[in-house]
């Protein structure tokens, strides 16, 4: 079947083919251990499970405002105001299927044919596809260890141009793990002041940050707020990535015209769900922190053993839960021209996936997962050192 132009450009998720292949493998009987998880390994509280149930039961089954259900969009203008001391009317709350979906839509929403948008690498990977899937074109702003992979206001000015239509920054970031501070937000916002440059914030990890607190940009003024659209949702700070709910805050008129498109795409997003991430911003915070406590422990544990693999560098990670070392010295030690090769050996020979950092716009890195328990993540950096080793 011939498909279309612009299907035929797309580059299919690297982490979802990677995580593919590794359940295939294991699906196969293989002992697979996969490092390449872009998901919390806890189930979802009993507590949401449990208000979903009965939401359900209750009869909340079906379509809902194509914004969003009220009473969610209320949850979370509260969530705003206790978590990022920011005040948003419900009229400029919008909730869509994940927060991959909501940043789908805002492209859709804001940006014509040839508006650039500006994306710091190493990046997540959707935002350059989605930008080009809607005709925009990603201006990558390539950054590096030096500045801890984080945007300056120098490297911001050198890529603006009179198409730039908009900033994208993801604070605490993946897959580098590094987050920014106020006075580095600051900064750049002050590069775009008197401008009409958009900033999309994915502020997904939000509640991971291990030593440093989450700032949001939107938080230091009204005028960097009435700019910026802040993304986020409840897949990873609740573990509810197979529920699919995230939203958008910003300027009413776009977060209507986000409510118009879904109306035409996908109606709503599944009432049950949204009713799950109503239980989900009601909860007692104090429980989102045990999850944090455990993925604080889970970043020293696997950075210290990080560090023990040779020819391997790493910067610590201050969020999320990747660690992004540098690998293409040690690839080439083991007599491989590219760390896509050399992953893709460790997968065969030694049965451990992650994510060449080709995906995400930085080839010579690696982006390695540790939300899982500490003895498999221990036991799969054994198997990369025991690769590397024996390929020395
Ligand atoms: N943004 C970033 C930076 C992510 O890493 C992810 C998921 O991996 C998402 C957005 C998507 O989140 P959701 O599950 O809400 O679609």
């Amino acid at each position: 079947m011939e498909l279309s132009k612009k299907v035929k450009s797309i580059t299919p998720s690297q982490t979802i083919e990677i995580t593919n292949t590794a359940r295939q493998l294991k699906a196969e009987g293989v002992d697979v251990i996969s490092l390449s998880a872009g998901e919390p390994d806890f189930n979802t509280p009993d507590e949401i499970i449990d208000a979903v149930n009965a939401a359900a039961k209750a009869g909340h089954t079906k379509y809902t405002a194509s914004a969003g259900l009220p009473e969610l969009r209320e949850a979370i203008a509260k969530k705003m105001q206790r978590d990022n001391n920011l005040t948003y009317d419900s009229t400029e709350i919008y909730v869509g299927n994940g927060a991959k979906q909501v940043l789908y839509n805002i492209f859709l929403a804001t940006l014509n044919p040839g508006d650039e948008v500006i994306v710091p690498s190493p990046y997540w990977v959707s935002y350059t596809e989605q930008i080009k899937m809607v005709g925009g074109e990603p201006v990558t702003a390539v950054t590096g260890e030096d500045t801890h992979f984080k945007l300056t206001p120098e490297l911001l000015k050198a890529h603006l141009t009179e198409k730039t239509k908009m900033l994208v920054l993801n604070s605490p970031n993946n897959p580098t793990g590094s987050v920014y501070s106020k006075d580095e937000l600051q900064a750049l916002a002050d590069v775009l002041a008197h401008t009409d440059i958009i900033i999309v914030v994915d502020e997904i990890y939000e509640v991971l940050t291990y030593g440093t607190k989450h700032v949001s940009i939107a938080s230091l003024s009204d005028e960097v707020k009435a700019r910026t659209i802040i993304v986020n949702g409840v897949s990873k700070s609740h573990s509810m990535t197979g529920w699919r709910v995230g939203y958008a805050c910003g300027d009413a008129e776009l977060i209507s015209a986000l409510a118009a498109l879904t109306s035409q795409s996908t109606t709503s997003v599944a009432e049950p769900a949204q009713y799950g991430a109503i239980a989900a911003y009601n909860m007692d915070p104090g429980e989102t922190e045990t999850y944090r406590a455990i993925f604080e422990r889970r970043r020293d544990n696997a950075y210290e053993k990080i560090s023990e693999l040779p020819h391997v560098t790493c910067l610590k990670p201050e969020g999320a839960f990747y660690l992004f070392p540098h690998m293409q010295t040690c690839a080439e030690t083991c007599g491989y021209k590219t760390v896509n090769e050399f992953v893709k050996d460790i997968l065969r020979e030694k049965h451990v996936a992650f994510v060449p950092g080709s995906g995400f716009g930085a080839p010579e890195y690696a982006r390695i997962s540790y939300s899982l328990g500490e003895e498999k993540f221990n036991e799969a950096i054994s198997r990369i050192k025991e690769f590397i080793e024996e390929k020395t």
